[in-house]
């Protein structure tokens, strides 16, 4: 049983697309309860667009295919059936199937229009002889009109209550190079004359869509009875959508064109390679496809709020995957430094680096006199609700295996506390809480940027670019992580594309190392960047 997987190299790939592999790779092949020996597929670049189309897109789409753990049987072009799709257009216009039409863009709109009252069809290139078409036909190939001029089109079925079946457009002029197959092509196929006659070409038993292609089934089998070639079975399912985003190529594209984000590959973007960065690993990704599954009906699995659940289980994934994986370690965002009066010692911690594997290891932290603390972590009023650093307040330091009193805390002129002072105590009462605190002698400068949502409502409109959030990045360049951290930040070994390098900073969420890290363990110099994956809850 054969699939495919087509996308047009005119982006990157995204979450939606991640959705459409699990389900030709893997999904509908359980579905349909075929064996992994009599199963395989395809992967298609369906790339008849040149001028939105590049040699960066077609790389990039091989690359997270790769790195989503996907092996297609082979890899195909559209582009190089290019010479086939050219004889199905000669053969159709033999057969009176298709038309040369001279008709402007407005005019075709316009007929479209009136097309359910086929008396006012202005339908005068649809009876142009055949051997006028071919001749037409031909001279579209050889440049003789310029772009724009002239169509070819099928001649399907004007009167049916689906525009689908209007007159397709098969065949239009471009003067563009090709990024595959190179400059020997001024006319192109549409999307709808290349996709079913591939397809078939292909032998795809299952060509699997989204739903809004359903409207296009008829247009899809019409063609292939025309050209009397073997028809695939079509199957439809949701497409789908995550609040706060937009899946659209054309519109991250936008994103990226506009400077909005940092590339493609920003952790705030949707797609694969920025779900990447953002320490994502593909677990977590095809995870989540597993999860949703695949569905015509969106209700079926996700009642109320379908984008707010799909984003809830693609963070709930994460947080899944990356708990096993993640290195521990302690970090402060905000930096509120303690002193203790009575304790001049240091003090070797160990600390485990996965505390539900032992066999992860450990790693030692050097508790000091002065360390630092989060600003979430103190308040220089004590309240009964809150358990952090508070004057009076007695605090355990989380793996030091020491308690301390807080004796009083200091404010800036604005009220926020700016050190806190303590003192060691040996009382038997217990603590409320253990802290995470980074060693003031023995710390490794970071700069961390947090990341919020890409949009500030869950479904953007029409108006998408006036709903882009300000705040979807916010850069914290005084944060401060363990040493311990050092050796998994260095540059040379970060290794994204086989690794992950992802750290769960206690108490706070998961981080992943940022490609503009420059950071040398050996020498210290460089600087470390971390990008905020997703909370603990
Ligand atoms: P875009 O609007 O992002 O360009 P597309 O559907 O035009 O999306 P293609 O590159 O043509 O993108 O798609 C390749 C395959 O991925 C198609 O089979 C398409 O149906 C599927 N796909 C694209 N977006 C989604 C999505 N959000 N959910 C599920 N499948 C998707
Ligand atoms: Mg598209």
């Amino acid at each position: 049983v054969r699939t495919r997987f087509p996308p047009e190299p005119n982006g990157y790939l995204h979450i939606g697309h991640a959705k459409s592999m699990n389900m030709n790779f893997s999904l509908a092949f359980e579905k349909l309860g075929v064996s992994p020996e009599n199963r395989e597929t395809y992967f298609r670049y369906d790339d008849t667009n040149p001028e939105k189309e590049s040699k960066e897109y077609i790389d990039s789409l091989r690359n997270d295919l790769t790195w989503l753990g996907w092996s297609p049987a082979k890899t195909t072009y559209s582009s190089e059936g290019f010479n086939h799709l050219h004889s199905c257009a000669v053969k159709l216009i033999m057969k009176g199937l298709a038309y040369v039409c001279f008709l402007t863009k407005a005019e075709v709109e316009q007929q479209r229009e009136v097309a359910v009252s086929p008396d006012i069809y202005p339908g005068k290139y649809r009876n142009t002889s055949v051997e006028e078409n071919l001749k037409l036909f031909e001279d579209m190939r050889k440049g003789k009109f310029p772009e724009g001029h002239c169509t070819l089109r099928m001649k399907m079925d004007i009167t049916s209550p689906n525009p689908n079946m209007h007159d397709s457009m098969a065949y239009r002029i471009k003067y563009t190079a090709h990024p595959h197959v190179g400059s020997g092509w001024c006319i192109y196929p549409s999307y709808d004359f290349t996709h079913c006659i591939i397809d078939s070409l292909e032998g795809i038993d299952y060509s699997i869509c989204t739903l809004e292609f359903e409207t296009r089934r008829e247009s899809y089998y019409w063609l292939l009875w025309a050209l009397d070639l073997y028809k695939p079975r079509v199957y439809e399912m949701s497409r789908l959508n995550i609040a706060h985003t937009v899946l659209s190529k054309r519109r991250l594209l936008k994103l990226v064109d506009s400077n909005t984000v940092r590339g493609w590959d920003d952790p705030r973007m949707p797609t694969i390679s920025g779900l990447r960065r953002r320490g994502y690993t593909k677990e977590c990704i095809n995870t989540f496809c597993n999860d949703i599954g695949a569905t015509r009906n969106m209700n079926l699995v996700e009642t109320n709020s379908p984008l707010l659940r799909s984003r809830k289980r693609l963070e709930q994934a994460a947080r899944v995957c990356l708990a096993d994986v993640s290195r521990r370690a302690m970090a402060v965002l905000d930096p509120v430094k303690v002193t203790l009066t009575n304790f001049t010692d240091s003090k070797m911690c160990t600390v485990p680096n996965i505390p539900t594997d032992p066999s992860k290891g450990s790693h030692d932290v050097i508790f000091t006199p002065t360390f630092y603390i989060d600003g979430a972590d103190v308040r220089a009023e004590a309240d009964s609700n809150f358990f952090g650093f508070a004057p009076t307040q007695l605090v355990g330091l989380k793996y030091a295996d020491v308690k301390v009193r807080c004796d009083s805390v200091k404010v800036g002129k604005d009220g926020k506390p700016t050190e806190v002072i303590c003192s060691v105590t040996d009382e038997v009462t217990k603590p409320k809480s253990y802290i995470t605190w980074v060693s003031a002698v023995h710390n490794l400068p970071c700069e961390v940027r947090q990341y919020g949502h890409l949009f500030t409502v869950p479904e953007p409109s029409d108006k998408w670019e006036e709903e882009i959030n300000a705040e979807s990045e916010v850069v914290i360049s005084t944060a401060l992580v363990d040493p311990s951290a050092g050796e998994l930040c260095d540059a040379s070994s970060t290794d994204k594309w086989n690794s992950n390098n992802s750290f769960q900073f206690e108490r706070i969420g998961y981080f992943v190392v940022d490609d503009d890290t420059t950071y040398d363990s050996k020498s210290g110099k460089g600087k470390i960047v971390f990008n905020s994956i997703v909370s603990l809850k």
